[in-house]
């Protein structure tokens, strides 16, 4: 058992609520809470994982300020698997401050971010990848995200991870057993096997980095710029796929001077949608500033809606749109299409060609089916233009692919799999060169450690601090 001082904070969020709670774990946690609390229920009687009821005192041995609940989990049967206590009281935060305050008071010590979680890993309750789904799930914006998240939570992703790595564990088992004979007893088909050994895990490595593109779709959702020439319909369209009035919409050209940002959802993929200022050639200085910040969004953004007016005939401002278009993932999007049409399509089709163009009316939000499905398209990747593409296996047009393999949605774990892999590489082909089978073994170890930082097999303090930095205090 991992050895710790006693620490506590409010688990629940800032603000007025309910219930408040407020967790203290380690070896001081019940002997605090006994002096903070005036149970209904005798001590002597109260068992682990019941709640109790009773006064909440403003101090140790104090004065009764709230009516609560206390529920003890006692080691290792808690989150943390260490002795804990959780506090239920009124959810105020002037009172739920008092409280925490009243316990820190007596030796515990504020938690940091992410620390009851990084416990319960160090105590062996969660491996990393398990640790991060926690946060991931309390993250998810969508359905998928969420089932990603539950799913690496489960472990399905540690036991993807140490399938992989207990392949390579026999593989340098094998090898090592071999480093004993003498260079001229080796059998040949020891050399083969070993290989096709060395081929079997890169693939495995292979198609599981091939999902992060998606994975990280859904954890992150995707930055996606709407841009185009002032008047052509933006703002409406962004109003329209948040279903609110977001953004401002008038008939005065050069309205949106700032980068406004909504996350919306289209078909269950998170869209982190930015609605920018109209892009032209101007002589106002604040208008100058957007359309630079609009410029910025276009270089930033990983999907970009371009916008033309139906009822304008193309012109300079589109041209110059289209010009920083190039090399973007686009959909170009034919708006007022309820309007004359005076806009020849061959314009835009000519500098932007990146499939049919979709018609849509921001005002009368026709048309928004067909774009709904182009990005699902563009995003998810149906082999055509700038989708996400997979090996032919891991494709996944349909959601449910999704969820039937376990998927890698944060970079530390691409990067990890990127070094596994390379690692491997330099073993197999130092086998092949002929080289000290010592030599071999040492990539092979070290494919190994890349592959165990996944799930926390391997750590160091720099890995956990950048696993935890981004959780909440009291989680
Ligand atoms: P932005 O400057 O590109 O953000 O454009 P807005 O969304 O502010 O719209 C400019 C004007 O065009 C407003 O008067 C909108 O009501 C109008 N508008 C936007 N979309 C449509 C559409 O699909 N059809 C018609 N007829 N008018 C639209």
């Amino acid at each position: 058992m991992y050895e710790h001082d006693t620490i506590a904070a409010i688990a629940t969020p800032p603000g007025q609520g309910g219930i408040a709670i407020i967790r203290i774990s380690g070896a001081r946690s019940e002997t605090v809470i006994k002096t903070l609390f005036l149970p209904e229920t005798p001590w002597r009687e109260q068992h682990t994982h019941h709640f109790y009821l009773g006064r909440i005192l403003d101090k140790p041995h104090g004065t009764p300020i709230d009516q609560g609940a206390i529920i003890f989990m006692r080691a290792p049967k808690s989150y943390t698997c260490e002795n804990t206590v959780e506090v239920h009281l009124h959810g105020g935060n002037f009172l739920t401050r008092c409280v925490l305050e009243a316990v820190l008071c007596q030796g515990v010590r504020l938690a940091q971010p992410g620390e009851f979680t990084k416990r319960a890993f160090l105590n062996g309750r969660l491996d990393l990848a398990q640790a991060e789904a926690v946060l991931d799930l309390i993250q998810a914006t969508n359905e998928t995200g969420l089932h990603l998240a539950w799913e690496h939570l489960t472990g399905r992703l540690s036991q993807a991870c140490d399938e992989i790595r207990d392949k390579l564990l026999s593989l340098t088992a094998h090898l090592e057993a071999l480093i004993d004979f003498p260079e001229e007893d080796i059998p040949e088909h020891s050399q083969e096997e070993m290989q096709n050994e060395f081929s079997i895990i890169r693939s495995d490595l292979e198609a599981l980095e091939a999902t992060f593109s998606q994975g990280k779709v859904y954890r992150d959702g995707v930055r996606t710029a709407i841009v185009g020439k002032p008047n052509v319909g933006k703002s409406s369209l962004l109003n329209l796929l948040t279903g609110t009035e977001r953004a401002i919409v008038t008939k005065v050209p050069g309205t949106t001077r700032d980068i406004i940002e909504e996350t919306v959802l289209v078909n269950d993929i998170p869209l982190v949608v930015w609605d920018t200022a109209g892009i032209r050639h101007t002589t106002d200085e604040v208008e100058q500033i957007g359309i630079e910040r609009a410029l910025a969004g276009i270089e930033q953004a990983e999907l970009i809606l371009a916008v033309f007016d139906a009822a304008q005939p193309f012109d300079i401002s589109d041209a110059l749109i289209c010009e920083k278009l190039r090399g973007k993932k686009c959909i170009p999007l034919i708006n007022k299409s309820d309007l004359f049409q005076e806009l020849d399509p061959a314009d835009v089709i000519s500098r932007i060609d990146k499939g049919p163009l979709i018609y849509i009316s921001a005002k009368y939000g026709t048309g928004m089916k067909d774009l709904e499905e182009r990005i699902q398209n563009v995003i998810l990747g149906d082999g055509g233009d700038g989708g996400v593409v997979l090996d032919k296996k891991r494709r996944a047009i349909d959601k449910n692919i999704v969820l039937n393999y376990p998927f890698i949605t944060k970079m530390r774990h691409k990067s990890a799999l990127t070094k596994t892999t390379q690692s491997l590489k330099n073993a197999s082909s130092s086998l092949k060169d002929g080289l000290p089978l010592d030599l071999v073994a040492v990539d092979l170890h070290t494919s190994l450690d890349h592959i165990g930082e996944i799930t926390g097999h391997v750590s160091s303090e720099d890995i956990l601090d950048r696993v935890f930095q981004d959780f909440c205090i009291g989680k």
